[in-house]
């Protein structure tokens, strides 16, 4: 008998492209089951991968203090990656944090250091699960859970890192690498090919459910494998990029570069908590398993990309570079420390109270274009699509 696990849960509301980073990629062409982008959502972190080691050797795809030579100007023009972008709904509870969040994060970009600098627009997603993201444009979206569970200095460091992805046009130049890298244009549009040809077996439109096959997987996930060989790296690379580049942003601000380094660790560690119990990933599928699932949310459930460095990683490269990247700091500056002041008035303003010991939801409540609300495992959080094409 098939074991059934059910995805789905009632309630409404909005999303928009939440692409990220990837958010231009969302909108190439996917015929099959309404999927989406090949990176999903460009977060801060997207799945457990603080695996409590500590690394003592730099990954290939990190950056090397001679690596920040390259960083003047901090922030690029702003490329446009295509199409205009998708309004994004706030969630209202938490409008005065948002609109917080939103005319500081302009105080920043518009930085004599950081101009040309970005108009940026914040939102705040309905999402108890902490996480954060950009997309190409110029949107940040946070989620209500890091506004909820966060410090005030992890909210900033999280959001100058999303600055970051803006900064460097990062969805711009991955819609590059996917359109004339010879060896990722071929590994990606067969990916895309034996994906859609997959999904189109076992994903039931009408019913909205995922029926696990293994053996109609075996070529789809092995396209999936080569894509991701030539991917990953570049995704991390991005990550690497933005934690380093948002110190820049951050320290231009007033933000010493150790504190921006602790805050985003602290962050990361609270995201990696440990996942209750009874979570499924593809992973644990066997044959005939049913999973029910939106379908502009399946693509990416059964396609995980592993987009993020480890949280080791990541804090191995802000311990490398900081002696390189104080450099950038201007303690003159008050706009850090008045963001930080605002943004405590602005969560007693919405009655948001900054826990000390974070309990990780039992589940990711991500909302749908459609207005369905669902839950998935947390485990299955990896690029969870917020998009839609
Ligand atoms: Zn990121």
């Amino acid at each position: 008998m098939s074991r059934v696990f059910s995805i789905a849960v009632a309630a409404s509301l909005l999303l928009a492209s939440l692409a990220c980073n990837e958010g231009g990629s969302s909108r190439q062409t996917r015929k099959a089951q309404g999927t989406t982008s090949p990176g999903g959502p460009c977060t801060t972190n997207c799945k457990p991968n603080g695996t409590g080691e500590t690394a003592t050797t730099l990954a290939s795809y990190m950056l090397k203090p001679e690596d920040l030579k390259k960083y003047s100007p901090i922030v690029l023009p702003y490329e446009e990656p295509g199409d205009s972008p998708e309004s994004l709904v706030s969630f209202a509870a938490l409008s005065s944090v948002r609109t917080a969040l939103e005319s500081n994060s302009n105080k920043i970009m518009a930085l004599k250091d950081l101009l040309p600098g970005r108009t940026i627009e914040v939102s705040i997603i309905e999402d108890e699960s902490l996480n954060a993201a950009a997309n190409g444009w110029q949107q940040v979206m946070v989620n209500s859970g890091a506004v909820k569970y966060a410090t005030e200095k992890e909210l900033l460091t999280v959001i100058c890192h999303e600055l970051a992805h803006s900064a460097r046009n990062h969805t711009a130049v991955t819609m590059e690498f996917l359109s004339t890298d010879q060896k990722a244009v071929e590994v990606w549009s067969r990916h895309e090919r034996s994906g859609n040809a997959y999904l189109t077996k076992v994903y039931s439109i009408s019913e909205g459910t995922y029926t696990h096959n293994s053996a109609l997987f075996a070529q789809a996930k092995a396209d999936f494998a080569a894509f991701k060989e030539i991917f990953e790296p570049f995704r991390k690379r991005q990550e690497a990029e933005a934690d380093a580049v948002g110190s820049m942003i951050c320290a231009k601000a007033g933000l010493p570069v150790a504190d921006f380094s602790g805050s985003i660790i602290s962050f990361l560690s609270k995201i990696d908590a440990p996942l209750p119990d009874g979570t499924i990933g593809m992973s644990e599928l066997k044959d005939g398993d049913v999973v029910e699932i939106p379908k502009d949310l399946v693509w990416d459930f059964v396609f995980q990309l592993d987009s993020h460095p480890p949280n080791a990683q990541r804090a191995l490269q802000m311990k490398t570079l900081s002696p390189h990247l104080t450099p950038f700091e201007v303690a003159s500056s008050p706009v850090a420390t008045t963001w930080l002041k605002e943004l405590v008035s602005a969560r007693a303003a919405s009655n948001v109270v900054a826990l000390t010991s974070f309990m990780p939801p039992k589940t990711l409540n991500l909302k749908t274009q459609e207005g369905v609300a669902i839950k998935l495992p947390r485990k299955s959080c990896i690029e969870i699509p917020r998009h839609i094409d």
